[in-house]
């Protein structure tokens, strides 16, 4: 199995070779394909499968096949726990949008804000953030939210656990109905599976 074969771009293709992969891990064979078909994905993975690439990479092949639009809103918005998970991801989509025409940054808590909003002033499209910076700057009507056609909820048991239930379900309140929804997590409590069930649409459930 090779990435070509999953259906990505050439220019996706590149960044993955320079990166030095040759081979998707097992999450990544089964994730990509659904990811590009349009499903909801459910993914049971834990860190070091090569669960970022998994999202992130098809990810920028919807985000760049689609009409981009003049003043580049937020179009795909991936939440995490903590800071350098935050970090960690917007690296990745970093170094796999390499040669893709896509703008992305990160904000999270406790650190000055106003670098955080200078750069989203200036437009982007892709969103990397923990829920309480984001749900902060949102009200302060830095970006909007409406036209967010991708959501990624990474290591959602450990959002849970940091008791960021009541965010995630208010940032889901800001989200247009029509969007593509992947949640990925190590473990799958009762909890999970209630939050899943609550925005997740038909999803195709997939493990590492
Ligand atoms: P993650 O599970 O996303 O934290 O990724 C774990 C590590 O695996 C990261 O250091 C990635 O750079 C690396 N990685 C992701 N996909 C692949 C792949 N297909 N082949 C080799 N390494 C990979």
């Amino acid at each position: 199995m090779s990435f070509k074969s999953l259906g990505l771009s050439d220019a996706l293709l590149k960044a993955i070779s320079e990166k030095g992969y040759d081979t998707p891990t097992p999450i990544q064979q089964k994730a990509i394909p659904k990811i590009l078909e349009g499903r909801d994905v459910l993914a049971s993975a834990q860190t070091g499968t090569g669960k970022t690439a998994g999202f992130t990479l098809p990810m920028l092949q919807k985000l760049t096949g689609a009409q981009r639009m003049h003043k580049r809103p937020v179009r795909a918005l991936v939440l995490t726990p903590t800071r350098e998970l935050a970090a960690q991801v917007l690296e990745d989509v970093k170094t796999y949008s390499k040669h893709v025409d896509i703008r992305s940054t990160v904000i999270f808590g406790g650190v000055n804000a106003n670098p955080q909003i200078r750069t989203l002033r200036q437009g982007v499209d892709i969103l990397v953030a923990t829920p309480g910076r984001l749900l902060d700057l949102h009200s302060q009507g830095v970006f909007s939210l409406k036209n967010v056609e991708f959501l990624v909820l990474d290591e959602a048991d450990r959002m849970l656990d940091m008791g960021f239930a009541r965010d995630i379900n208010k940032i889901l309140a800001l989200l247009p109905k029509r969007r593509q929804n992947l949640l990925f997590s190590a473990t799958f409590s009762k909890e999970i599976k209630k939050l899943a069930g609550s925005f997740l649409n038909n999803p195709v459930m997939v493990e590492a």
